[in-house]
């Protein structure tokens, strides 16, 4: 079963997608996998086309730089025209109703709605309420649709706040399959191997994400070693002075153990007993990550210097993935009546 996986430019890359996702993409992807910078994604909200443009690239030799195959990699919108003909075709096999109902859509623009209230700018700006949405967050999932549906991939690695979309697929690719003609893999939704959800260092009650504001508790992979073992040394950290791994009531001490394990192997309680203060496991901690990026952020910067090799891997991800869909497209676009 091929399996599909993206990444979206919504931010740096940081040590929680390098730990939960990218590391396990180059170690156990199979020859029909496929990984992809996820920049159309990245639309669905008011956004900076020029910082998107740059983030898809670093996002892009970020993932080669992992040790992903570059054969195996690709930039979203460089298959702008094959997705924007099967979103459609997709569109027009989903209902209003299906789309509107998904979780993600009624959350994100809940709150953009509630943003816009309060005096949103740019092209939303006039706009009030639900009106200032971008209708393209509400087909968000067809897209999503159209990337794993035209690559065929039978897997979907995916955490629960995707899962409703697989779902969508699925609906969508049996329903097409059935009224038009047998073209669609009905994929699956698989749960990605269990591994520890890396938490902010200034707040550890949430994860480390991408599209945090304060990026002063988030290690990029592209951070600096000094940088890295600032913000490791001024993670939030409890009351306590001897090390445990207890993530409930001591979650900030946990989420270091846990990095450190990630890192270098082993359970972050036993790690835990080799230390006797929180300033020691930090500078472990800092160690280890900083020991742990530096051969991905060597090869990423020297990757990002090189712009005709960087465009030339591009392409070629680019021209493989276009082939891989097109006679899925082909035959989509012929059997609604298209072509
Ligand atoms: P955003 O804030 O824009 O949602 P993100 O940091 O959550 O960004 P995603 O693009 O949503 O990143 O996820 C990319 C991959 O990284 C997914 O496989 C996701 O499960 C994984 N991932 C994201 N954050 C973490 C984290 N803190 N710890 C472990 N894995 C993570
Ligand atoms: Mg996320």
């Amino acid at each position: 079963m091929s399996k599909l996986s993206g990444i979206t430019p919504s931010g740096h890359v940081h040590l929680g997608n390098h730990l939960g996702a990218v590391r396990r993409w180059a170690l156990d992807g199979g020859a029909d996998d496929l990984y992809f910078v996820a920049d159309l994604h990245g639309m669905t909200t008011p956004h900076n086309p020029a910082r998107l443009r740059s983030l898809a690239s670093e996002q892009l030799a970020v993932l080669i730089a992992a040790g992903i195959d570059p054969e195996r990699v690709f930039v979203q919108s460089d298959l702008a025209r094959e997705l924007g003909a099967l979103i459609w075709v997709l569109e027009c096999t989903c209902n209003y109703g299906e789309a509107a109902r998904m979780i993600q859509f009624k959350e994100k623009s809940a709150a953009r709605s509630a943003s816009v209230e309060g005096g949103g700018g740019g092209m939303d700006g006039k706009s009030k309420g639900q009106a200032g949405v971008r209708l393209s967050l509400l087909t968000y999932p067809a897209l999503m649709a159209a990337d794993i549906l035209l690559q065929g991939a039978g897997e979907v690695p995916v955490g629960e706040d995707q899962r409703q979309h697989v779902e969508l697929t699925r609906t969508l690719a049996k329903r097409f399959n059935s009224t038009y003609g047998e073209v669609f893999t009905v994929p699956e939704a698989v749960l990605p191997p269990a591994g520890a959800r890396v938490k902010d260092l200034t707040d550890p009650t949430r994860k480390m994400s991408k599209s945090t504001r304060d990026a002063a508790g988030v290690v990029f992979v592209l951070d600096e070693p000094d940088q890295v073992r600032r913000k490791i040394r001024r993670a939030v950290t409890d009351g306590g002075s001897v090390p445990v791994h207890a993530p409930d009531t001591r979650p900030g001490m946990a989420n270091l153990l846990e990095i450190l394990a990630a890192c270098r192997g082993g359970s972050p309680s036993d790690l835990a007993e080799e230390f006797s203060s929180y300033g020691a496991v930090k500078d472990a901690v800092a160690d280890a990550v900083i020991e742990e990026l530096q051969p991905l952020r060597e090869r990423a910067l020297t990757l990002l210097d090189d712009v005709a090799e960087l465009e030339r891997v591009r392409k070629a991800g680019a021209e493989r993935a276009r082939e891989r869909g097109s006679h899925r497209l082909d035959a989509a676009l012929r059997m609604i009546g298209a072509n």
